[in-house]
């Protein structure tokens, strides 16, 4: 369930891209900013900002939210994260691989895992070459409760 989904970038190229991205939408490269993005690179949690913002802050006194928020809406304007939206807990997650994945939500403990789907990478393509867009990536989100919350249920009469 956890296999890299893909796994042929590694985190210092993810990180790479990441800081070019930075440069390119404009913010200027700070500790803070290079810190975020290898705390994304590789991550398969689909942490919020403020996870991220948590486990920067020992690290980086000065680091802000604000920080946090204005280089991922760079990064996800850029390309290289998703924004995944809500996992039922009202914050919004961000994914940091942009390839066509399924991701798995559950709605009682709100985590959110990857489920490798090769097809769907033959699916983007196939509408990369029909649509005229040059996609850049794909949202796909499954509801559903995991199996750590669903041994937590009472079984059923
Ligand atoms: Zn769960
Ligand atoms: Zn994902």
């Amino acid at each position: 369930m956890t296999e890299r989904v893909h796994p042929e970038l590694n985190k210092e190229e993810r990180v790479a891209d990441m800081v070019s991205a930075l440069r390119r939408g404009g913010l200027r490269l700070t500790p803070q900013r290079e810190a975020v993005c290898w705390e994304l690179a590789g991550d398969e949690s689909h942490p919020t900002a403020q996870a991220l913002y948590d486990r920067l802050k020992p690290r980086f006194s000065s680091l802000s939210l604000a920080t946090v928020y204005n280089t991922l809406q760079i990064l996800v304007e850029q390309g290289l994260i998703h924004e995944l939206g809500s996992a039922g807990d009202g914050t919004v997650h961000y994914d940091a691989d942009p390839f066509p994945h399924v991701n798995l939500v559950c709605i009682r403990c709100h985590r959110i895992e990857d489920l490798a789907q090769p097809g769907l990478q033959a699916i983007a393509r196939e509408i990369d070459r029909t649509s005229g867009y040059r996609v850049q990536g794909a949202r796909i989100v499954f509801y559903g409760v995991c199996q750590q919350c669903q041994s937590l249920e009472p079984a059923e009469n």
